[in-house]
Order: structure tokens, then C-alpha cells, then sequence
């Protein structure tokens, strides 16, 4: 074995299928600051986005809110699709609708309410400071405000809410700027601030909660119109070039098309069809895992490729029907194929279970990760948090649960006639993981310091060195893996915690 570790032609040469817990990178020189380091990569051929970050499109984990945080902090959301046609377009609508530190879909009740009402909606979406119209939607007169202070304790919540509402508002006109209105709610010390037009209509809402993501995030991912990125998932089903319509009018930048064992006669025509018909839509295609499905696929045009089959955390499809690849194996075979025939981006899809795993997927090759089981966790993925033995835990399930195809109205995995149900993937739970704003953060901090300690400033550069050679792989035998991580200490405190309430966000 060479002093130096392999490089990758000759760690993956001897045909065996490999993942990332199998090796370890050796480091690098480091001839620049942290700071230097850039994230900037190719989503799709003609796409770039400043953090290498994807979440997944599954029903536990992305839809707006997911979205929009998620092109916030420089990567993009892909929505799924288990909803129906009008749902997924709202969701698309939302981001594309999306002004930073502005709630522009607020809650909103009528003075004919009760408290309550309240605290439904305190219990279904975690506040309680509500804006009162005349008639309870938005775009009708403001005519009051409740917050917590205003209700917690009354004894009585079957009281109506023009009883407790305070009238005496502090409000601004639509169409001030993210500072001004921050520096509005500082000084007046309120909580929410709602804006509103020459009418007194209400706009829209900014909290005081949300200060701290009220930043600029000088890394998100915006197209011409400065409007965020999103991109959203459809299947291969003739049915769903209505869905694609729908998506693309709603402003839509990117299809994802979301199928298993992506070289398929469906999935050629429907790229063939995405590029006839609406040119300027980016199509990732996939899922693949060999050189000739990629070739494939990009003979039919797409413009990026998701590698992964049966890597996913809550995947059973290699033991249900025996196919599939070592996800390590399948990034770095893809990737390279990609590259050198067409270059094309590749997007790593499926068992990243920690920041390691993205740093080795990017040494692999690939120019993003698609993240579902670590992203599941966060407050913005959709979901309630429920507790099971004192831990805090939200739902996470396969697109190919039973529980899911259930949701989706059985349109997946059914032939027609068949009547039994295939499952490919299991439901779970995931701990809570905060707010994606912070554990996103994190997430980018690592990855800058893990891109110092290898030697590389761009993952450009890295995958320069991952093809001339220069980067260095060595395999971890068990007793390595167990030397890697945590060992031999009676009890010791997960670093996660630090997530949840991170003294510094200074990172974008
Ligand atoms: P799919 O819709 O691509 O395929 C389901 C079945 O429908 C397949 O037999 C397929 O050949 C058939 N089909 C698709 N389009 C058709 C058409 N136009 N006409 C006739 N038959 C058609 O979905 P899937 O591969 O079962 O995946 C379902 C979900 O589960 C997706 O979200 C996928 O990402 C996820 N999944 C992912 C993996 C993975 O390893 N990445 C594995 C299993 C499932
Ligand atoms: P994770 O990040 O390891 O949790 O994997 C997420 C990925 O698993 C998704 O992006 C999909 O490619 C894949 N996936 C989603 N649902 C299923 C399923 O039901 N079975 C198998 N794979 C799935």
C-alpha cells in the first residue's frame, strides 16, 4: 500500500462496491484561511447555487418552508409531489412569493373568535400572536392584535377575542425594507409588527422571533427576477405533465424526476417532453447508479443527474429486489462518466448521515448532496414534534412507505390491476434537530473547515485533485471506523446540542 493512501482510480479499481464509511480522505497543505474557501457549484449544468445543499423531495421533508430556508442559506428545496396538483403549486408559490423577514401568509382571525381559536392555533403551528381583521382573512382592515400576554390568564377561552384584542397598534406601510421594519421592531419593542396598505389593510407581518433569520443572507440562491430558487419533483406518469404544466406557470425553476431506477422509456420521453415544451426549466433526472444509465439520460437532455439507489436511510429496496449500488461506488463511477462525457453535475442522493458524508461525497465527485433523514428533524420540515420516551421526535417515512403511497392516493407502485402494495421503504422518527437556518449554518461552517483541512479552496478544485490524482483515499478497516469516532469514555455530550442554541451566526 502506497505511504500516501490510493488515489481514486486505483481505491475503486478492484470492482468492489464501496461507501463512505469504508474510507477516510488523508488531508492536504493548508495554504489559505478558512475564509478563503468557496462552496459556489453546479446544480444542474446551467445552474449555479453557492452551497452544495439539496433536500430531498419527500413528503417529511420539503415543502415551503423547507424551500425557503433552504435557498436562504445559498442551496435549494425540491417540493415533492405525494399532494395534489394544487397543493404542490402552492408550495411553489410560496417560495417564489417569498420576501426575506416578511410573513407574507399570515395567520389571521376575526374579533369574532375565541381565544380558543388561539390556542388551536397555538398548538398546530407553535405561536400565538395573532393579527384580528374585520373579517378574519388577510387583506381586510387591521382592527387589533392578540399575543400570549393578552390571553394566558384568562380563565375563560370560549371569550371572544374583540374582548382581549389590543387596538392600539404600532404598524408600518407595506413596501419599507427588511431594515427598516427590523428597526421598528426593536424599538418599539413589540413583538409582531404588521404592515399594512393606504387602507389599513393588512399586507403582511414581520416577528420579532424571527430577528435573528431577519438577516441578509448574502449567499441565497435567486434567478433573474431576485426571487428565490425552488424546484419541484413530479413522476414519470402520464398524469403528471399536468402537474408540470401547473408547476412551471407557477414560476417553478428546476423538475426533479422522481423515480427509483431512473433509466426508464417513461423517463426518456417526459426529459424529451420538459425540453420540447418549456426549454428554460432545468431537468435533473435520475435515479441512477452506473455509467450507462447515466449515459443514457443525458443522450435524453437532462441538465443534472441523482445518483443513489438503496442508499437512503429509510430505504429497503436493495433487499426487496437485490438492485441498487454502494453509494460511494455509484457517486464516484457517476460523477466521473458525467464529467468527461458531457459535463454534467451529478447530485448525491441517499445516505448522508452526517457532515462527513457530504465532504466525502464531494471528493467523489459530486457538486451537491440531497439530504432527506438530516434535514427530517428540523422545525422546517413538515410535521409536528411529539415526544416518545422524553425525546423530542418528528415523523420521517420513505416516498415509498406504505404510509406514503397510502397518502398519495396509491398512484405509486401499482400497475393498473395490481393490488398489492410493493413497499421500498419504512416510516419512522428522527430527533429534533432546531431550526434549519442554524443547523444548515453549522452544516456550511463544516464543510468550509473539512475543504481547509484537505487542501482545496473550490470543490472545483477539489475534483481537479480527485481526477488528477492529488487527493488521497485510504481504506478504514472496523477497528479504523471505531477509532473515527466516539470511544472508550463512560458517557460524553453529542456536539448536537450546540445546534439548537448557536452562540455565533455569522457565517453567511
Ligand atoms: P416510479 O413511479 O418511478 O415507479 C413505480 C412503478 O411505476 C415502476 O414499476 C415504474 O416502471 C412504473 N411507471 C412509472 N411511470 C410509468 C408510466 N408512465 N407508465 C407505466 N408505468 C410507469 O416510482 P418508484 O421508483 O417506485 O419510487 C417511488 C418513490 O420512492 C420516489 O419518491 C423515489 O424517489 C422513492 N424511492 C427511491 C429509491 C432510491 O433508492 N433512491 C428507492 C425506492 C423508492
Ligand atoms: P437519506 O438522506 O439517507 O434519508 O435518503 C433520502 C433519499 O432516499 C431520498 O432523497 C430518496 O432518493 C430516497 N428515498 C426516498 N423515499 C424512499 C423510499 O421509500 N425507499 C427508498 N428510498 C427512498
Amino acid at each position: 500500500m502506497p505511504e500516501n493512501g490510493f488515489n481514486a482510480e486505483g481505491f475503486f479499481a478492484d470492482g468492489g462496491g464501496l461507501t463512505y464509511s469504508d474510507f477516510i480522505i488523508l488531508p492536504g497543505h493548508i495554504g489559505f484561511s478558512a475564509n478563503d474557501v468557496d462552496l459556489e457549484t453546479n446544480l444542474t449544468k446551467n445552474l449555479k447555487i453557492k452551497r452544495p445543499l439539496v433536500s430531498s423531495p419527500m413528503d417529511t421533508v420539503t415543502e415551503s418552508k423547507m424551500a425557503i430556508y433552504m435557498a436562504l442559506l445559498g442551496g435549494i428545496g425540491i417540493i415533492h409531489y405525494n399532494n395534489s396538483i394544487e397543493e404542490q403549486v402552492k408550495e411553489v408559490k410560496s417560495v417564489k412569493r417569498f420576501e426575506n423577514g416578511f410573513i407574507v401568509d399570515p395567520v389571521t382571525l376575526s374579533p369574532e373568535n375565541t381565544i380558543s381559536d388561539v390556542d388551536k392555533i397555538k398548538e398546530i403551528y407553535g405561536f400565538s400572536g395573532i393579527p384580528i381583521t374585520e373579517d378574519g382573512t388577510l387583506k381586510s382592515k387591521l382592527v387589533g392584535i392578540v399575543t400570549r400576554r393578552d390571553i394566558d390568564f384568562e380563565v375563560n377561552r370560549t371569550r371572544k377575542l374583540k374582548d382581549v384584542m389590543v387596538t392600539q397598534l404600532v404598524t408600518a406601510p407595506a413596501g419599507i425594507t427588511l431594515a427598516e421594519g427590523n428597526k421598528i421592531l426593536k424599538e418599539s419593542k413589540k413583538g409582531k409588527l404588521p404592515l399594512v396598505d393606504k387602507e389599513g389593510c393588512l399586507v403582511s407581518l414581520m416577528s420579532r422571533m424571527d430577528l435573528l433569520k431577519n438577516e441578509d443572507f448574502p449567499c441565497a440562491s435567486k434567478g433573474k427576477e431576485k426571487q428565490l430558487l425552488v424546484g419541484a419533483a413530479i413522476s414519470t406518469r402520464e398524469e403528471d405533465k399536468e402537474r408540470l404544466k401547473e408547476l412551471v406557470d407557477a414560476g417553478v425553476d428546476i423538475i426533479v424526476i422522481d423515480s427509483s431506477q431512473g433509466d426508464s422509456i417513461y423517463q426518456h420521453n417526459l426529459i424529451k417532453h420538459i425540453k420540447k415544451n418549456y426549454p428554460h426549466i432545468e431537468v435533473i433526472g435520475g435515479n441512477i447508479v452506473t455509467a450507462k444509465q447515466c449515459k443514457s439520460l443525458i443522450d435524453a437532455g437532462v441538465d443534472a443527474l441523482r445518483i443513489g439507489m438503496g442508499s437512503g436511510s429509510i430505504c429497503i429496496t436493495q433487499d426487496a429486489t437485490a438492485v441498487g449500488r454502494a453509494q460511494g461506488s455509484a457517486v464516484y463511477h457517476c460523477a466521473k462518466f458525467a464529467r468527461e462525457y458531457a459535463k454534467i453535475p451529478v447530485i448525491a442522493d441517499g445516505g448522508i448521515a452526517n457532515i462527513g458524508h457530504i465532504v466525502k461525497a464531494l471528493a467523489l465527485g459530486t457538486s451537491t448532496v440531497m439530504l432527506g433523514a438530516m434535514l427530517a428533524g428540523t422545525s422546517e420540515a413538515p410535521g409536528d414534534y411529539f415526544y416518545e420516551g422524553g425525546v423530542r421526535l418528528k415523523k420521517y417515512r420513505g416516498m415509498a412507505s406504505l404510509e406514503a403511497m397510502e397518502k398519495g392516493g396509491g398512484k405509486r407502485y401499482y400497475s393498473e390491476e395490481e393490488k398489492i402494495k410493493i413497499a421500498q421503504g419504512v416510516s419512522g422518527t428522527v430527533v429534533d434537530k432546531g431550526s434549519v437556518a442554524h443547523f444548515g449554518d453549522y452544516i456550511i461552517k463544516s464543510l468550509i473547515h473539512a475543504m481547509q483541512s484537505l487542501g482545496y479552496r473550490t470543490i472545483n478544485e477539489l475534483h481537479e485533485g480527485l481526477y488528477n490524482g492529488t487527493l488521497s483515499f485510504e481504506a478504514r478497516s472496523p477497528s479504523a471506523q471505531r477509532e473515527g469516532t466516539v470511544h472508550d469514555l463512560h458517557s460524553y455530550t453529542s456536539p448536537d446540542v450546540a445546534l439548537f442554541y448557536p452562540p455565533d451566526r455569522k457565517i453567511r
